[in-house]
């Protein structure tokens, strides 16, 4: 675990589009929460969406999360990546169908670039399925780049490439 325990703000990614989805949604959430440096802030509403990139696959359950932990973004990841792989995340295709899907969207006001690890997460700002969650429970986050959450999803409305995106009703 990270020396200094410096606590942070973190904003994780959820996603699962093959089998009982809102079920895997359900267990990562648990997963997360039962790890003694993590706890869960706030999560927003499930949202459909359908697939980007491969799309001979079925739509999408997406939410967002926050949390707050004491793990420095590398163990976070790891952390995250114990989860899809106990929930029995298959690579087959890339951008393809998978169980659980998790991942690290921001971490505090964060910026880093590694071979393993992108923060703010590289294609958020292009994602209804990331933004529109995001926006539910943090409209006003100013993100590393100064802009908020709200100005951020009316950018990529301007952009006008939006996928579908609808409010999961269970
Ligand atoms: P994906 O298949 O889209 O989940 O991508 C997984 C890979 O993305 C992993 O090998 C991670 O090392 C890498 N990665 C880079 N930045 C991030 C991030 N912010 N959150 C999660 N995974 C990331």
């Amino acid at each position: 675990m990270s020396g200094e325990g410096k606590r942070e703000n973190a904003f994780l990614g959820l996603g699962s589009n093959l089998g009982d989805r809102q079920s895997y949604l359900d267990v990562a959430r648990r997963q997360l929460a039962a790890h003694p440096a993590v706890q869960i802030i706030q999560s927003s509403s499930l949202y459909e969406t359908e697939p980007v990139g491969y799309l001979d696959q079925g739509w999408f359950l997406n939410q967002v999360v926050e949390i707050e932990t004491i793990l420095d973004p590398e163990e976070l990841l790891l952390f995250t990546q114990e989860i899809e792989n106990e929930l029995g995340r298959k690579r087959l295709i890339h951008w393809g169908p998978r169980v659980i899907d998790l991942d690290i969207l921001l971490y505090g006001n964060r910026v880093m670039n590694t071979p393993d690890l992108i923060i703010p997460h590289p294609r958020m700002y292009e994602r209804q399925f990331v933004m529109v969650p995001l926006r539910e429970i943090a409209p006003d986050l100013l993100h590393p780049d100064g802009i908020s959450t709200r100005q951020h999803l009316d950018l990529l409305h301007i952009r006008g490439d939006a996928e579908k995106i609808r409010l999961f009703q269970g």
